[in-house]
């Protein structure tokens, strides 16, 4: 009877620990070594119970024999896997995991001889069938072998016990720890007792299947510690500070996180007692929007915040709705920095068009004393022929044109600040801008007794794209600055171009300078607005410091760059480098040889007579009058002026003017309106007349607004004899002009 018993005892913990195996395999997720592991320990556990479930139910030696042949395959089995998992689980590493691993497999050796039919001698026991070693080769073999498997495992339980630092790892080396114990005090009934003669009973049997259980339950903790959605995504839910509603199907709400609890200012358990629109002022019922993901925007009615609301639908593995989810993400901070970034833009805007108002009527105001004095002089130079009286309005010529050249930079600086400077591109001759330019500079360079060159190739194009007057601007900057800076010695401008592309070039222009130097520690203050170096060298040369500011931010609008290189004492070298489309490129040739005509103080001459071209100028300003009239005598043209634009409306109907010089800015009647009317009225005289804007207004833009409005061109004031006598020359008819007697 006992046999049967301990036979049922076996197969049942055959059928336990085979369950147990199959529920790892039937459980979800991918499956990882340890799993697999796991399975094979309840497996080998279960093949081995199992088998000596049947030896021992058994009442032949032979079949005996046999069935522990068979089981003994399963018992190697799951030492080896044993053996894997500790090894595993301890985290050992380098050769004492390979010694550990390896030393198992010997197991796979040693069976052979273990299972020799001489090494067992099988009986009928009061407990059923059972066996006795003899201290034959392959029963010693096994016994050293599990001997030292077992202390083996003990060992490497022993170090991961020292070694882990979390609590978790103690508790699971502890339960393995246990375990082997279990092991190790069974197998002392089959394995020890044996060859000592006593009748094996089947204790490793049975203390393996409960460690397997063991076992499994560590294993089920281990998995239980390791991060996994599921057992993760609780831990955020509560964690996370943004609310997260969670709505049945009812709609109604049945958990909150703890951020929720926080937001409403409520217990849980007072939240879950709520509807939704006890929470949001809702317009609709947000649980029957369509699709499944949907942002709304709410206000709190519990605590007034404006929230943006996402709401997900969560379905079932049918597809019907379980619930609802809503995040919610609290708004009011970020809509109410929106809006103060909005006022402040608006703010900022409004202090801009303030600023571009300044601009326009401090150019303006200033502009127009200049004219006056500009010109008034300018008449003075030419009319007189007393010495003395030309010597000062010399000297008052060349201090209102640093005046101007002064108020000029300040204007371009701030234009350049508030982001109203335009590069303008046109057409222009190469000629032209160096031939201007080393006459502007020659003057200078005179005066102080020093050379100025330049060196500009002969094979460069005739004619370029781009901002002439900016470009102009940039090289005489520097040019003024290198005759400024330099005492003995001269200047010279090299300039340099190739290709870039199709119908490109990059020029790079050079100014090379015999002058003072800059000390490589003030290299980087060159460029900084209002900012002089070496003050106490420079303070006698005039200037503001913001010369190079302007330039490098011009070069910068242009898509170009601007470098220095200088020697303290010795010189420096500025250069420009820029992009320019090619309108015409047949080489330039020689340049110089034309380049300088113009002489300083020569004797004013009109670039043409026309006595019988008849102008109309129109300002509200009698010195400006005063000033153009002066200006133009001696052209012999017939000037007429009027100050108002009602005057000019009633004179064009009954008398034709060839060229019309009409100002902006009037009271009453300003200069757009009166050309508006000019231009509309059928009778009058002067609709195909050249009617040429005359202003102060020179902020950038103004060109273009004038050409849309009407105007044939434009001049701004302070007016320069020269260019007013240019522009007129471009727009009267070739027969009204004479040859200078
Ligand atoms: P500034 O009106 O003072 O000339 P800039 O911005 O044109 O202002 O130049 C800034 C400073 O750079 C000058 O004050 C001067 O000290 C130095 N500098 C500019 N060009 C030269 C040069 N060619 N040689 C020596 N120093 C120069």
């Amino acid at each position: 009877m006992s046999a049967v018993i301990l036979s049922y005892i076996l197969f049942a913990m055959a059928i336990v620990t085979g369950l147990t195996g199959i529920r790892v395999i039937a459980g979800k997720g991918k499956k990882r070594r340890v799993d697999y592991t796991i399975i094979s320990i309840c497996i080998c556990s279960s093949w081995w119970s199992f088998f000596w479930a049947m030896l021992f139910a058994q009442t032949d030696e032979k079949v005996a024999w046999l069935m522990r042949t068979i089981g003994m395959l399963g018992v190697f089995a799951f030492l080896i896997s044993v053996t894997y998992i500790v090894v595993f689980w301890s985290g050992i590493e380098g050769v004492c995991k390979k010694c550990m691993i390896g030393f198992s497999l010997l197991g796979f050796v040693i069976y052979p001889f273990n299972v020799r039919r001489k090494e067992s001698t099988f009986y009928m026991t009061d407990f059923g069938m059972s066996y006795e070693f003899g201290s034959e080769l392959g029963n010693n073999l096994y016994s050293i072998y599990c001997v030292a498997i077992i202390v083996s495992l003990i060992l490497a339980l022993a170090y991961m016990r020292k070694n882990s630092i979390r609590r978790r790892e103690k508790v699971l080396s502890f339960e393995l720890l246990t375990c082997t114990a279990v092991v190790a005090l069974g197998s002392v009934l089959d394995t020890i007792m044996p060859m000592f003669g006593f009748t094996a009973f089947p204790g490793s049997t049975l203390a393996q299947s409960i460690g397997t259980l063991v076992l499994f339950e560590a294993y089920t903790y281990y998995n239980k510690s390791q991060i996994t959605l599921s057992n993760i995504s609780k831990f955020i839910y509560y964690s996370v500070d943004e609310p997260i509603l969670l709505f049945d199907e009812k709609e109604k709400l049945c958990i909150v996180n703890n951020g929720t609890a926080v937001f409403l200012g409520k217990t849980p358990e007072e939240c879950c007692e709520l509807e939704i629109r006890d929470i949001f002022e809702l317009e609709q019922n947000i649980f029957k929007l369509e699709g499944d993901k949907n942002h709304i925007e709410a206000r709190c009615v519990l605590n007034q915040r404006i929230c943006g609301l996402a709401i997900d639908k969560i379905y079932d593995e049918f597809r019907d709705i379980m619930g609802y989810i809503i995040i919610v993400h609290d708004l009011t901070e970020r809509i109410q920095t929106m809006h103060q970034l909005e006022e402040e833009k608006l703010k900022a805007d409004k202090a801009n068009q303030a600023k571009s108002r300044f601009l326009a009527n401090m150019s303006h105001e200033i502009r127009t004393p200049i004219n006056a004095v500009m010109g008034m002089n300018e008449i003075v130079l030419r009319e007189s022929s007393e010495p003395d009286t030309v010597e000062c309005a010399r000297n008052i010529q060349d201090a209102s044109k640093t005046l101007l050249a002064l108020i000029n930079d300040i204007l371009d600086f701030s234009k350049i600040e508030s982001g109203m400077m335009e590069v303008i591109e046109e057409a222009y001759s190469v000629r032209n801008l160096f031939a201007n330019l080393y006459t502007e500079c020659r003057i200078k360079t005179e005066d102080k007794g020093l050379y100025l060159n330049f060196e500009i190739p002969e094979d460069m194009p005739t004619i370029l794209c781009g901002d002439e007057v900016r470009i102009r601007q940039v090289l005489l900057n520097i040019l003024s600055n290198a005759s400024k800076y330099t005492k003995k010695g001269g200047i010279t401008l090299s300039v340099k171009w190739r290709s870039v592309g199709e119908k490109q070039i990059e020029l790079e222009a050079s100014v090379i300078d015999t002058g003072i130097g800059i000390k490589q520690e003030n290299m980087d203050k060159l460029f900084g607005a209002f900012d002089r170096v070496d003050e106490e060298r420079v303070h006698a040369i005039e200037g503001t410091g913001l010369g190079l500011s302007i330039v490098q931010r011009l070069m910068e609008l242009m898509h170009g760059g601007i470098t220095v290189e200088s020697e303290y004492g010795k010189g420096s070298v500025f250069t420009v480098t820029f992009r320019q489309r090619v309108i015409n490129p047949s080489p330039l040739g020689a340049l110089m040889a034309e380049a300088g005509t113009e002489k300083k103080h020569e004797k004013y001459v009109p670039s043409f007579q026309a006595p019988d071209a008849k102008v109309l100028v129109v300002d509200d300003n009698k010195v400006n009058l005063t000033v153009i009239r002066g200006l133009l005598k001696k052209t012999g043209m017939q000037i007429t002026c009027v100050e108002t634009g009602k005057e000019c409306l009633e004179l064009t109907k009954k008398e034709m003017y060839h060229i019309i010089l009409l100002d902006h800015m009037m009271p009453e009647m300003d200069g757009i309106e009166t050309l508006v009317r000019l231009k509309t009225d059928e009778s009058n005289l002067c609709q195909q007349s050249a009617i040429i804007a005359l202003t102060a207004n020179a902020i950038a833009g103004m060109r273009d607004m004038y050409l849309e409005k009407g105007f044939t061109d434009y001049i701004s004031k302070p007016i320069d004899g020269i260019g007013l006598e240019k522009i007129l020359k471009q727009y009267l008819p070739r027969e009204l002009m004479k040859a200078i007697e």
